[in-house]
């Protein structure tokens, strides 16, 4: 085999030696990280040898998760601390977790123990028989009835007005290989929505269904602005349907007064009579206005995205590394 395209192509999934990563975006998790380091620590242990790691992204907590992982980096070198200079997110630091792993396979979870660490192995399994993604099927949620309506809805919603085939119930809870990983860093969008990104790549993607389990403590770091915000990252990242939908919209009121003209004429014409009515007026009036100013700010939303995207800021901003990359520096 030629060992030069070795070195400069990622491998394929099971091949060559496994180097686990796992990637953990924390947003003051400090009641979480003592059981985290331990669930994924007893599951690395369990791993064959190959210097495997821990990405840990902190997004600017302002509790002691910080501290907490710092001192955990000192006694275990598995671990590595990406520190942000504020909060920037969850995808963002996914993204900046993603940038500083250094696995031929990539894990991607919560750290709120929601994403159960001992399905690891289940991925692996997996990864040996070639698959590029393993992502974890979503079943057993926890969540309040109306939320769990709300994902269940939003992901078919959005499954139907993808041009992707998005897979469904899937979250960011998956395995990748190396190359995927890759190819997703290439993909320059400031509005990401990852686990979409995932599927954008292609390769050998499979799901398997992992129960979803309760946070283990504290409450979710997403607040209802910042879960729509994602939402709509979605669909507007992997859907121009809501644009389109004005036009046939448009098209239609365009046939309806068409219609209404024609026969407004032929009353005029054979009956003598003119269609009366004030109400209907003013109801078509301020329904017509009303369709127009949503479509206008479904037109913002993309506009402000593409603004967004053209002033190319970073994604994060990177106050320390604690861990390997500190001690590899002079
Ligand atoms: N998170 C983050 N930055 C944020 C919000 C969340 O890094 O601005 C992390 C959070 O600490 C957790 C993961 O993203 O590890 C998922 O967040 P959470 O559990 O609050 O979301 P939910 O499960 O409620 O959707
Ligand atoms: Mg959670």
């Amino acid at each position: 085999m030629n060992t030069v395209a070795h070195q400069t192509q990622p491998l394929e999934p099971g091949q060559g030696r496994l180097r686990l990563s796992i990637a953990i975006p924390l947003y003051n998790e400090e009641e979480n990280v003592p059981e985290l380091l331990g669930r994924i620590g007893a599951v690395l242990d369990e791993l064959p040898d190959g210097a495997h790691e821990m990405v840990f992204v902190d997004d600017g907590s302002s509790d002691s998760t910080l501290a907490l992982l710092e001192r955990a980096a000192d006694e275990d070198d598995r671990i590595v601390v990406v520190s942000l200079s504020r909060n920037f997110g969850h995808q963002a630091a996914l993204t900046a977790a993603l940038d500083h792993v250094t696995g031929t396979a990539i894990v991607v979870m919560d750290g709120d123990l929601q994403d159960p660490p001992e399905a690891i192995p289940r991925f692996l399994e997996r990864y040996e028989e070639g698959y590029d993604v393993v992502y974890a099927q979503r079943v057993g949620r926890k969540e309040s009835w109306w939320l769990r309506l709300s994902y269940f809805l939003f992901y078919r919603l959005l499954a139907g007005m993808a041009d992707l085939r998005l897979p469904l119930d899937a979250g960011d809870f998956a395995l990748m290989s190396r190359r995927v990983v890759d190819h997703i860093r290439r993909a320059s969008e400031y509005h990401r929505y990852l686990r979409g990104l995932r599927t954008w790549v292609g390769f050998r993607q499979i799901g398997i269904p992992v129960e979803r389990a309760p946070r283990f403590a504290g409450s979710s770091k997403y607040s209802l602005p910042k879960l729509l915000g994602l939402a709509f990252d979605g669909l507007f990242a992997f859907s121009v349907v809501p644009l389109r939908a004005a036009a046939v919209l448009g098209a239609l009121a365009i046939a309806l007064s068409t219609l209404f003209g024609i026969y407004s004429l032929y009353v005029k014409i054979f009956l003598d009579r003119s269609p009366e009515g004030f109400t209907a007026v003013i109801l078509t009036v301020t329904f017509l206005s009303g369709v127009n100013l949503v479509f206008l700010g479904i037109v913002g939303e993309y506009l402000g995205r593409v603004y967004e995207q053209v002033k190319a800021r970073p994604l994060y901003v990177v106050a320390k590394v604690v861990g390997r990359g500190s001690r590899s520096a002079p």
